[in-house]
């Protein structure tokens, strides 16, 4: 079979592979769909200190039951299935108290196993263990299972940044994770949605998509200033960055309302990961500033929900559909921000 292997940083290389044995625990399926998103591009520019290559990349994953490992029950062949990205152990003591996001020992489909950029891939036991393999509903596209995974993740953000009915919400970032942010938070109540990105042409490809009550081109405008226009000078409720930028979490700070939830949802580059804060208005603003670390096996459950019954759709932010052979180009096409989502049919 085919598969797409990280050998090193700059080295992607489509290769042909044995196909994979299940063990008696795991899991084979066929894969439909292996969504890329921009963790797959860091990963081809500066590796990651998880992969040990070469490894088959690849974890926005959706396919079919081809084969069940000797000790497995309730999976059968023809199957079809959405699988989680980030594995917890379910044993430590975060596991135990049900803060499987941010279990120290987490372990992840595409950097410490195979992953979905290939044919056919092994389920490893481990994902089925934590109930991390869920069945598509009837009628659900393979595509559009396989974005349950960064909807999952952009839930997980709502629920730590209480995102509900009656809320302003800023989402800085427009990529198809700032897409997702908006759609959800729509489908939480929220009263009104602003999308922020410094890239007007992406930020109007987005809204184009999504639709929020208004677009602000951080190039072009005082973002801080902008969002006081639109509140009357209250802020929002709600910010969330989806988008590697120190400059924009420093911003979401200031634009919050009182007693407003910042959500720093995207990471920052790991040399530059510094920014300045006014703690004084998190102190008499009574703000809350939340993380987000991936998702777990029951949010990519709900994510699959939310899709399936059409509270958050997703088909239309699926722009590029390629073949396996065609992963480069996705990625160069994630890369330069020319796509929303681009999946990979292998
Ligand atoms: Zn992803
Ligand atoms: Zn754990």
């Amino acid at each position: 079979m085919k598969v797409a292997r990280f050998h090193a940083p700059g080295d992607i290389r489509l290769e042909d592979a044995p196909e994979p044995t299940p063990g008696p625990g795991d899991v084979k399926i066929r894969v439909r769909n292996c969504s890329t998103c921009g963790t797959d591009v860091k990963i081809f520019r500066f590796g990651h200190h998880h992969i040990v290559p070469p490894r088959v990349m690849g974890h926005e994953v959706a396919g079919e039951v081809t084969e069940v490992g000797a000790d497995v029950t309730g999976w059968l062949p023809g199957d079809r299935v959405q699988v989680i990205a980030a594995i917890p152990c379910g044993r430590c003591p975060d596991c135990r108290a049900g803060r499987l996001t941010v279990c120290p020992n987490q372990e992840s489909i595409g950097y410490h196993y195979d992953g979905g950029f290939a044919e056919y891939m092994v389920v490893p036991a481990k994902v089925l263990a934590v109930d991390g393999v869920n069945r598509i509903p009837d009628g659900l596209g393979f595509a559009e299972a396989s974005v349950a995974e960064p909807l999952a993740c952009v839930l997980n953000g709502q629920e730590l940044a209480r995102v509900g009915a009656g809320d302003d919400v800023v989402v800085i970032g427009s990529g198809p994770i700032g897409c997702l942010h908006v759609r959800l938070a729509r489908s939480r109540g929220a009263r009104r949605v602003f999308l922020v990105d410094l890239n007007r042409a992406r930020l109007e490809q987005a809204a184009a998509l999504v639709a929020p009550d208004a677009l602000i081109c951080a190039a072009q405008a005082d973002v801080v200033d902008e969002v006081a226009k639109l509140t009357d000078g209250r802020g929002v409720d709600v910010v969330i960055t989806a988008a590697a930028s120190g400059t924009a979490q420093e911003q979401a700070i200031q634009m919050a309302a009182r007693q407003g939830r910042i959500s720093f949802f995207g990471g920052l580059p790991k040399d530059n990961p510094i920014i300045s804060c006014d703690s004084n208005l998190v102190h008499y603003r009574e703000l809350t500033i939340v993380g987000a670390n991936g998702s777990s096996p029951a949010h990519n459950r709900r994510a699959l929900e939310l899709i399936a019954s059409g509270a958050v759709p997703v088909s239309d932010l699926i722009t590029h559909r390629l073949p396996l052979g065609e992963v480069l180009a996705a990625i160069d096409i994630v890369g330069r921000g020319a796509a929303i989502k681009a999946t990979i049919e292998p």
